[in-house]
């Protein structure tokens, strides 16, 4: 997280993947292919463990390291993964928490077997059950809450005659926002918390079963989707085939509403909503609110609409959509840049964007500009890009944001940072707008959140400060 960009958005801690086949068949490919796909919701560390069903119980291959995907698996040790079963996991984490010993999967043998766990989410209660662990003489070696979780599932595995019993008991204890994928020699088991917080997706390839964080992750590997895993549900996949049991389901849903605005892949489809048609329609709200809120000639005041690489671009088709006006690309991305493990100085940071995103000058220059991001947190990677299209020659850049102000930290597996480091925590829409040099700037509202995604109940904690788990 060294660049001004990467410290200047909100990260999400985590993607998932699971995969059951036949036996016989090697999933250690596909489950590659899945967390390339899944790249964007951690670039920390990645992980793979695999087991053969048909194998001797307890046998369970693990690769995980420090790193990007593509660095971290090769042929050689891609090869060395055999098995038709298996759970791999891409990880961010604040730095505190960056180390090898908090990857995943969490690979463990117990007295009754073994298991590896990958883990999306936060467990807002696992430091109370994490002590209750250590007076039952638990150690623990990381500092994640998914050891506190693969501890309290094993304990509850030596009570019950199942594997996916025992998930469904510690699911019982767990408070906040998760999606688990259990990996036991013989079956692959997955819960999702009862709010639906953490998105998590059934799908098929073939005769395999594939559950994921998203939807475009099982598409990576040839396959298709079948369903979200529900609110509160433990479904089980076994040689059988699948079992659901929804003793946890419940009335009320909060499904995360940044999944749509930022997090995941625009071609996902999450809890039945296409990301990309809830980015676009996000983009449409803005885009109706000014035709209400503005000027009569504000439409005629601008020369085109533009979105900020990569998550600002489908709300700026939508907003061009509305307003009738043409959509470009005002930006070149250079996405070879990657991460730098050189340790970057303030100005090294701001240059980041420099780097990053150059404007297109011929596009630019003389224009009045529309442009739209997905948020802003501190309002620094905002202040440079304007500063960059202006440089570039653009006449007046109005500043709109596809989700409302940032306001309160995220307790389920989110880094929105704390309220002090929020820039609309402490100043109003008009001290950021001068702040970040725009010549206006408008966010979404939270009641347009209704025409982005419909019924589907949301968690929109980070804007209003409702909690769905206290
Ligand atoms: S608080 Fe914000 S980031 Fe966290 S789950 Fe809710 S909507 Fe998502």
């Amino acid at each position: 997280m060294n660049d001004l960009m990467e410290y200047d958005r909100i990260h999400e801690e985590c993607g998932v993947f699971g995969i059951y086949a036949p036996v016989g068949e090697n999933v250690s490919k596909d489950i590659y292919y899945g967390l390339l796909a899944l790249q964007h919701r951690g670039q920390e560390s990645a992980g793979i463990s695999v087991s053969d069903t048909a194998g001797p119980k307890g046998n369970i291959e693990t690769v995980k390291e420090m790193g990007l995907v593509s660095e971290v698996f090769t042929e050689e040790n891609l090869d060395r993964l055999r098995g038709n079963i298996g759970v791999g996991h891409v990880r961010y984490s604040t730095t505190g928490g960056s180390s090898l010993n908090n990857a995943q999967p969490i690979a463990m043998n117990y007295i009754k077997g073994s298991l590896a766990l990958v883990h999306n989410g936060n467990i807002v209660n696992a430091d109370r059950i994490k002590q209750e662990q250590m007076y039952r003489g638990q150690a623990h070696f990381s500092s994640s809450d998914s050891e506190v979780l693969a501890y309290e599932i094993i304990s509850e595995r030596v009570r019950s005659d199942s594997i996916e019993k025992a998930v469904s008991g510690a699911a019982l204890k767990l408070k906040g926002g998760y999606a688990v994928i259990v990996m036991s020699p013989r079956k692959l088991i997955a819960m999702r918390d009862p709010f639906g917080i953490k998105p998590l997706v059934l799908g098929k390839k073939g005769a395999a079963y594939i559950l994921a964080s998203e939807s475009a992750a099982i598409e990576a590997t040839g396959g298709e989707l079948i369903r979200d895993v529900l609110p509160g549900e433990v479904i089980t996949i076994t040689r059988e085939g699948i079992q659901s049991d929804r003793a946890l389901c419940q009335e009320k849903k909060a499904h995360c509403a940044f999944e749509y605005i930022y997090f995941a892949r625009p071609d996902s489809v999450i809890d039945g909503i296409s990301v990309y048609d809830a980015r676009f329609r996000a983009g449409q709200a803005l885009a109706k609110r000014d035709l209400c809120t503005q000027p009569a000639d504000f439409a005629d005041r601008i020369d085109l609409v533009a979105g900020v690489p990569d998550s600002g671009l489908v709300a700026a088709e939508g907003y061009a959509h509305v307003l009738g006006k043409p959509y470009a690309s005002v930006f070149h991305k250079n996405s070879y840049i990657g991460r730098s493990f050189i340790k970057p100085t303030d100005q090294e940071r701001k240059n980041a964007v420099h780097m990053k995103l150059r404007p297109l000058k011929t596009v630019v220059s003389g224009k009045r500009i529309l442009l739209i991001d997905d948020s802003i947190v501190r309002g620094t990677t905002m202040s440079e890009i304007i500063k960059e299209l202006k440089r570039a020659g653009a006449r007046e850049v109005h500043v709109r944001i596809s989700s409302p102000p940032f306001l309160h930290p995220c307790f389920y597996g989110t880094d929105v940072p704390s309220t002090h480091q929020l820039i609309a925590s402490a100043h109003s829409s008009g001290e950021v707008c001068r702040q970040i040099g725009a010549d206006s700037l408008a966010y979404l509202q939270i009641e347009d959140f209704d025409h982005m995604a419909g019924e589907l109940p949301l968690c929109k904690a980070c804007f209003d400060g409702k909690y769905p788990v206290q």
